[in-house]
């Protein structure tokens, strides 16, 4: 990245401008930009926790001005899924993005994003059909789409995802590269609780017991990556006692567990190089999921 045209500002609360609509978002970037800003871009559903804040924060030294998007996007939930009730406290996350120094917080509205007769969707082939793909169709397809079109009403220089969510990670950069995007992709590593648990708005869902056991997909994935650092080699073999160490707590259903390429999620049989390890699986109301990178 160039150089900011002028220094960061240090910390301290600044005016959080909450723009609905699209043009005045629009207009307040292309001025930071024709003043030689980078503008940078955090898109969230809100309910904010530490992981949100830790990409805010991120993206918050590198750019300036910065954008939060706070958006629960109907086109990433299928039938049945969770949208209608997925976590959402728009004043106190308002306050958060305040003492983190957000310059803006675009808050669109769905009908906004998804007019009558809303016709157009981005489908990245191949990396949306694989792990959760497999199990939730058109979820990427909706993220390609409402990030997409979050670029280009934000028009950052910069956006910043979590490796939480490796998927849509891998989905938005090949999407980035496939359409020639000027924006740069940073993935930002994952917030986890005390236990290990990955942080999550759909924590929320869990029963103190169930919260309790959650903790166990990531001390699967652990133990799985000291495998792999003992020289173990077999994929199949660590995807077995990931399985049978989660489905040792009766609540939780795995819907898949992976060994796969960080590039190109393409599944291994044998671990060599830059590998995920990723989990999905159902505990009471939540869906978790969680993933590390070895090697
Ligand atoms: P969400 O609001 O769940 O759509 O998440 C918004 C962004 O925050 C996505 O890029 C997520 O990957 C990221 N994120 C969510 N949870 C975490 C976490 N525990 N650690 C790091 N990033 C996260």
């Amino acid at each position: 990245m160039g150089a900011l045209a002028r220094p960061f500002p240090k910390g301290g609360r600044r005016n959080l401008h909450v723009f609905e609509d699209f043009n005045s978002t629009r207009e307040y970037s292309v001025k930071a930009r024709n003043s030689g800003r980078w503008v940078g871009l955090v898109p969230t559903m809100g309910f904010l926790h530490d992981g949100h804040k830790s990409l805010i924060q991120k993206a918050r030294q590198e750019t300036d001005p910065l954008v939060v998007s706070i958006f629960v996007n109907p086109a990433q939930f299928g039938k049945g899924e969770d949208y209608h009730v997925y976590p959402r406290d728009i004043e106190r996350d308002i306050r958060v993005l305040k003492d983190l120094a957000v310059d803006v917080l675009f808050l669109p509205t769905v009908l906004a994003m998804y007019p009558d007769e809303y016709s157009t969707f981005v489908e990245v082939e191949r990396l949306s059909d694989v792990l959760c793909g497999a199990f939730r169709p058109g979820h990427f397809r909706g993220v390609a789409t409402v990030v997409l079109k979050l670029f280009n009403v934000v028009l950052p220089h910069k956006a910043y995802f979590g490796l939480k969510d490796v998927q849509q990670l891998v989905v938005v950069r090949k999407m980035v590269n496939d359409l020639n995007l000027p924006v740069e992709i940073v993935g930002v590593p994952t917030v986890r609780a005390f236990d290990g648990l990955a942080l999550s708005s759909r924590n929320a869902y869990l029963t103190p017991d169930e919260r309790k056991d959650a903790a166990r997909i990531y001390q699967a994935l652990s133990k799985a990556k000291a495998l792999i650092e003992a020289g173990e080699r077999d994929a199949s073999d660590i995807k077995e006692m990931i399985q049978e160490y989660i489905a040792q707590a009766p609540g939780f259903s795995v819907e898949y567990v992976s060994i796969c390429s960080f590039q190109n999620l393409q599944e291994l049989s044998s671990i060599t190089g830059e590998v995920v390890i990723a989990v999905a699986a159902r505990l009471g109301k939540a869906r978790l999921i969680d993933n590390i990178i070895v090697g």
